[in-house]
């Protein structure tokens, strides 16, 4: 039986010309950009050409996409590195960072590591939906706050963050503005240097690119420390030799993302909305989370009351059926998600939550036989949760 993959937004494909792209990076023009020699050379302009697609798609400067091993350390730069610069400017400064409770942990714990640093951080709250309020945002502000930092789109339902307006926002303060837009990227429309966002982290496997590259756009003549020291590479502010192949197949991967994006997530969303109909009517006490409006196309976290979500996980696995609880990094920890919580899902919602994230790949008859599935997984796991019975 063939594996129905719906968990795209713990990793995509990576696609056939995206490989094909990469492949050449390998064994053939392997040289290390850093060297004079002709092999050295043609691998330099690999990366170079690839630097000047990203830019391009994304509305900037090539000299504004520094290239990282993927998102979390593109969120874990933008953050530490922006901290550290300011350290080195004035002694010891520290200062007020504003973030929201539901970022990925890349983002959450580098902020919980910078409070036990002496930062101060506010975790903003958010609506049922997913979403952060832009008045509560402006409230937080303090006279140090120097860094705001909200996830364009959640990675867990799929809910899509006002971020022009909190980056006009940001602007007029003066304060930094990140986006961890490592769900977003390759589903948006960006123009980054007329927008008043500073940092935006990205990672290519996530859009159909290849696992251990992504890149960090910041913003000319931002203060931006460097957290890798050593062979200068990256305009001296992220050492370590190039992931050639990583480089040119993100840059290839991200090029088609922006290619038919209208039609393709116009297409999945209608399939994902579909899914989301028959599981929500033909399954009682199911209940959908995040807001099915301004929403990424291809997530849909729903909620079966009466079942633990890890239970449900391993039987649609042995159908054949790949789908995450939350979020792929934490489904491992048995922890309730911190998206939903924040969210204010209760139990018995709150156990029993998986996300299906589609992709253009997935077809009518996979949801369909994923329909029939999960209602009988349901209905199996009802049967055998005592408290459900007494029902
Ligand atoms: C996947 C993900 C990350 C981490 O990216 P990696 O490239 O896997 O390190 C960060 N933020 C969000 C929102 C993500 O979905």
């Amino acid at each position: 039986m063939e594996t129905i993959y719906f968990d795209n937004a713990a990793t995509t494909r990576t696609n056939k010309e995206v490989l094909a792209a990469m492949l050449p990076y390998f064994a053939m023009e392997f040289g290390n950009p850093s060297s004079l020699h002709e092999s050295g050379l043609r691998a330099k302009k690999g990366v170079a050409q690839a630097r000047m697609t990203i830019a391009e798609l994304l509305g900037c400067k090539p000299n504004e996409i520094f290239f990282t091993c993927g998102g979390t350390e593109a969120d874990n730069w933008a953050i530490k590195g922006l901290c550290l610069a300011r350290e080195a400017a004035e002694v010891n400064k520290r200062g007020h960072i504003i973030t929201t409770a539901i970022e990925h942990h890349a983002v959450l714990h580098t902020c919980k590591f910078l409070e036990k640093q002496g930062y101060r951080v506010t975790y903003l709250p958010v609506d049922e939906a997913g979403r952060v309020s832009l008045v509560e945002l402006k409230e937080a502000v303090c006279a140090d706050t120097f860094l705001i930092s909200v996830m364009y789109a959640n990675n867990e339902v799929g809910t899509v963050e006002p971020i022009g307006e909190i980056a006009e926002f940001a602007r007029q303060k003066g304060i930094a503005f990140h986006t961890d837009a490592v769900q977003a990227a390759g589903h948006f429309e960006e123009k980054l240097d007329a927008s008043g966002i500073t940092f935006y982290s990205a990672s290519a496997h996530k859009f159909g690119g290849p696992k251990g590259i992504g890149f960090l756009y910041v913003r000319e003549g931002t203060r931006l420390a460097p957290l890798l020291h050593g062979g200068a590479q990256e305009q001296k502010l992220r050492s370590g030799t190039e992931n050639v192949p990583g480089i040119v197949g993100m840059a290839k991967a991200l090029s088609l993302a922006m290619q038919g994006r209208q039609e393709r997530e116009e297409k999945v969303a209608a399939l994902r909305d579909y899914l989301a109909g028959r599981l929500l009517s033909e399954i009682p006490m199911t209940k959908r989370n995040g807001d099915a409006l301004d929403c990424l196309c291809g997530h849909l976290n729903v909620s079966f009351a009466g079942v633990q979500a890890a239970s449900l996980l391993v039987l649609l696995d042995m159908d054949g059926i790949c789908c995450s609880g939350g979020s792929a990094c934490t489904s491992s920890t048995g922890n309730a998600s911190h998206v939903l919580v924040a969210m204010g899902v209760l139990e018995p919602w709150l156990s029993g939550s998986i996300r299906i994230t589609l992709s253009e790949e997935n077809t009518k008859e996979q949801a369909d036989y994923a329909v029939e599935k999960i209602r009988d997984a349901v209905a199996k796991l009802r049967a055998q949760n005592p408290r459900w019975k007494q029902r």
